[in-house]
């Protein structure tokens, strides 16, 4: 796991995400004990968990105290099919799982607000980075200058490669291909810096879960096990 210093000095009490050392803390109620295991490592109670249900979509979903739990033990009663939770609610932990897509983390300066996003390949393209941190701003009262982000482990430039089409698509639609490999986190960058969050305050993990061995790749062995990224104000 790593934990992100840049973003709990920054007002997070907790930006987290989980690897293969931890086990497979996906969605399902099957790896709900992995998943209560890796928040108590972080000083979290598990069971006020909220993750919604992936679909790689466009929509941010809003989390607040009541919804405490939704999605904690299994997708049956996840929070919202969307794919980028907010919460201004302290000591409610937002999860996303990801294997190769990409976590993008926010928070606002002091912890007064949070936004934590499933941003991989699709939700680029929906522009989901960019409408999770305009919904931030607007729904909490926030300037996006006072807007800390990290772009976590993920598919990197050096291994994602798609299909001439994808990449194409890709590269009209305004963002960085090298020859058919696509750039996820300087697409994510880009959509940050659009949104006003200042470039001094993005950082780019740039761990690539292909070719690093600590976190769970679809790319790299087709499995469905995947890395738990937390956040919480
Ligand atoms: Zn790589």
């Amino acid at each position: 796991m790593i934990r992100f210093d840049f973003l709990e000095s920054h007002g997070a009490s907790v930006a987290a995400i989980s690897g293969k050392a931890e086990g497979d803390c996906g969605p399902n109620a099957t790896s709900a004990d992995a998943r209560i295991a890796f928040l108590r490592m972080l000083g979290l109670d598990g069971a006020t968990l909220v993750c919604p249900r992936q679909v790689h979509g466009g929509a941010v979903a809003c989390a607040s105290s009541s919804d405490a739990g939704k999605g904690a033990l299994g997708l049956d009663n996840a929070l919202a099919e969307a794919d980028a939770l907010i919460t201004n609610e302290p000591e409610l932990p937002m999860g996303i799982t990801v294997a190769d897509c990409v976590p993008v983390f926010v928070v606002a300066d002091g912890g007064r607000a949070a936004g934590l996003v499933h941003a991989g390949r699709a939700g680029i393209r929906t522009e989901i980075t960019e409408n999770t941190v305009r919904s931030l701003c607007s729904r909490y009262t926030l300037s996006s200058e006072d807007l800390y982000a990290i772009i976590g482990p993920s598919a990197g430039p050096c291994c994602y490669e798609v299909d001439a089409e994808m990449a194409a698509d890709f590269h009209a639609a305004g963002y960085p291909v090298h020859g058919r490999n696509l750039d996820l986190w300087e697409a994510n960058r880009i959509q940050l810096l659009r949104a006003g969050v200042p470039e001094q305050h993005i950082l780019v993990s740039g761990i690539c879960t292909i070719c690093s061995t600590h976190f769970f790749s679809y790319r790299a062995n087709h499995s469905l096990e995947r890395n738990l990224a937390v956040l919480a104000i």
